[in-house]
């Protein structure tokens, strides 16, 4: 697996967490309070009333409500602090509650509390360094001779040891956390990288590698579905164009030439419909243009400046002389099946091409 480092995107998250904590800090704080007022009235409480007051009440709530403010004041000034002021809070409030209930022996474990809120960080240094703090608040309650005298010796080592055993839990935790997100970013990649080859394939399917067109087969299906548009009663108009003499060009100038006129043609096509309009390459030098939402005169209009627009271009790669195409051009007529319609457009091209090239046919009985 990588390493122990989270997702950016996740450590944004951790402000929420932050405050989250330090509302439950509160809560602490206010609960140990109504719980000690609550033992010192009901049950048998072998502190004075001011002994009470002073040491279970007033200095323990003020040292760790002064650390709330602090940590809070911190996150908001200096959010980059914000983990190491939250761990001293909760380091601060658990061995103040630890040193004020000395007799309890189990109120040790909650030492445990603020090393497994640093797993909420998914980092195992940070474990670590919340486990430190905790060596460090048990040190500074062994200074209070009071406290000691309740310790056996057994004690002083169990307790690093429950510190040390309790955040090697927490790196565990953190570690299998971590390689979680790790292979649920990994995955969340691959299944990203899958949709954008797919799309990429599916354009690769659909298009024509030289000329960037669609080619013959999405075509057929356009053509299909734009006949289905038609018989609802929009205008559908189809061109076929062919470039005149194609062939000879191939074998005067080769075939790397004849590839360069195809792009050229391709590209004043597509520089001329609209974006409505659908333009495939059909076959070798025949291209097929789908119009729609134009008049007939309109359809013609455009056919028209692609045909004079490819005529009296010039091209230094055919010593400065030109090429020009044939175009068939019909509008969907109801009487006219799909089939029916291409044959008469190609019929029409074909009448183009009879009658001398470099023109546009749109009735057979013109020609
Ligand atoms: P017409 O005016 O009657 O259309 O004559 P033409 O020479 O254009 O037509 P013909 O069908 O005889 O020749 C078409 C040529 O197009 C033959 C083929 O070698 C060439 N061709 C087909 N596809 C490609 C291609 O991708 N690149 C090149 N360079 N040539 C191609
Ligand atoms: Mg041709
Ligand atoms: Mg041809």
């Amino acid at each position: 697996m990588h390493n122990n480092h989270i997702p950016t995107e996740y450590a944004f998250k951790h402000s929420k967490w932050i405050h989250k904590m330090l509302h439950a800090y509160w809560i602490v704080i206010i609960a140990h309070i109504t719980i000690q007022i609550a033992c010192f009235l009901f049950l048998e409480y072998d502190r004075t009333p001011a002994d009470f007051m002073i040491h279970v009440l007033f200095w323990p709530a003020t040292i760790s409500i002064s650390c709330i403010l602090i940590a809070s004041w911190i996150d908001r000034r200096f959010s980059s602090f914000s983990f190491y002021a939250m761990s001293v809070t909760s380091t601060v409030i658990a061995w103040t509650i630890i040193h004020v209930n000395y007799d309890i022996r189990i109120i040790l474990a909650i030492c445990l509390l603020p090393i497994f809120s640093s797993v909420l960080f998914f980092s195992i240094k940070r474990v670590w360094i919340v486990c430190l703090m905790q060596m460090t608040g048990y040190f500074l309650v062994l200074f209070d001779p009071f406290y000691r005298l309740y310790l056996s010796s057994f004690d002083m080592v169990s307790i690093p040891a429950f510190l040390i055993i309790g955040a090697y839990v927490a790196q565990v935790i953190v570690t299998s956390g971590v390689e979680v997100l790790n292979d649920l970013q990994a995955s969340m990649v691959v299944k990203q990288d899958l949709i954008v080859r797919n799309a990429i394939m599916t354009k690769q399917s659909k298009t024509d590698g030289l000329t960037n067109l669609y080619n013959q087969s999405s075509f057929k299906d356009y053509y299909e579905k734009a006949f289905e548009y038609a018989n609802n009663g929009m205008s559908l108009h189809l061109a076929l164009i062919d470039i005149d003499d194609f062939k000879s060009i191939n074998d005067t100038y080769g075939h790397r030439v004849g590839d360069i006129m195809l792009e050229k043609v391709s590209l004043i096509i597509q520089e001329n419909i609209t974006s409505s309009d659908i333009a495939a390459r059909y076959g070798g030098e025949e291209f097929a243009i789908l119009i729609f939402e134009q008049s007939f005169e309109q359809a013609y209009a455009l056919v028209e400046q692609i045909r004079q627009k490819i005529a009296l271009m010039c091209h230094l790669e055919l010593e400065g002389t030109s090429i020009t195409v044939s175009i068939g051009l019909k509008s969907y007529s109801p009487n006219l099946s799909k089939d029916k319609l291409f044959e008469e457009v190609d019929a029409c091209l074909y009448a183009a091409k009879r009658t001398g090239k470099n023109k546009t046919v749109t009735s057979l009985n013109l020609t």
